[in-house]
């Protein structure tokens, strides 16, 4: 899928827009069990008196995609619901998952910049970048993006699995971790590793990333291997951790997760090596 980032309304567009109306940081669509939709262009009129803060976001084949925040005060109309973006998980295309986390990333920016933090002036739109100015200072102010690393570690048939205490019950994954300031990837993933499970790795292979709008990571996955150590789980932030035959896991993150797609095709390519070797 290809994004076109804009920040004005193009004279030329297809068809409905798409509406990205938040309320807080849930998402108007359509109330369904099963597949959701975003409102048509009639619906997002009714919001109309609500509207604190509106960008346009981006060109989906051609549709113009709007981001727009409302007053806590407005109600959802007839047949849309107020949905958080972790319920729309699997319940709507990748693309239009995608667009909903930039519209969020990019309303949260927003309202969130609105005095410079250097000299407390009013910041100001900038009109060709996306980006607050403040007009004392001329301090900028872009969209945050926090990278997260994170790493898959294989020994030989096994995968090093480990839960948070924030992780739903009994599920485990693959070891994660901000990057600090300085750091490369590869740095903050061995520190990271170090400091939650105690063991050190290396090998490490670039696998996939994925923007994670809670509110503003990117996950950048890696395999890794084993090279030393006994597990240690950091007090706190790691709540058990331990090694898991591939033919014998534990429940997993939600497959629309990197962490998910890293942990298949890992096992997917553990398992065909295998069979290879047997
Ligand atoms: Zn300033």
């Amino acid at each position: 899928m290809d994004f076109q980032p804009l920040l004005v309304t193009p004279e030329q567009s297809i068809g409905e827009s798409l509406w990205f109306i938040f309320r807080g940081s849930h998402l108007l669509v359509t109330d369904a069990e099963e597949i959701i939709n975003l409102p048509d262009d009639k619906t997002s009129a009714f919001f109309a008196h609500f509207i604190l803060r509106r960008h346009v976001i981006d060109q989906l084949q051609g549709r113009v995609c709007y981001g727009i925040e409302v007053s806590t005060q407005a109600a959802s109309p007839p047949g849309y619901v107020f949905a958080s973006l972790r319920s729309l998980f699997g319940r709507t295309d990748d693309a239009l998952l995608s667009l909903a986390g930039r519209a969020f990333q990019i309303i949260d920016w927003d309202r969130t910049h609105l005095y410079c933090s250097r000299c407390g002036t009013p910041t100001t739109l900038h009109t060709h970048e996306r980006a607050r100015i403040c007009p004392s200072c001329q301090l900028a102010f872009y969209p945050r993006i926090a990278p997260v690393v994170m790493g898959l570690i294989i020994r030989g048939q096994e995968l090093l699995l480990a839960r948070s205490p924030q992780f739903a019950p009994n599920v485990y994954s693959a070891i994660a971790g901000y990057c600090e300031p300085g750091e490369s990837l590869e740095i903050a993933l061995k520190r990271e590793i170090r400091e939650e499970v105690g063991v050190e790795v290396g090998n490490l292979q670039y696998f996939r990333s994925q923007s994670w709008p809670f509110p503003h990571s990117l996950m950048v996955a890696f395999t890794c291997h084993y090279q030393s150590g006994v597990i240690a789980p950091q007090p706190g932030e790691i709540e058990d951790a331990r090694w898991f035959s591939m033919n014998d896991l534990p429940m997993l993150p939600h497959p629309v997760s990197v962490a998910r797609q890293l942990i298949d095709a890992t096992l997917a390519l553990m398992k065909s090596r295998h069979h290879a070797l047997h």
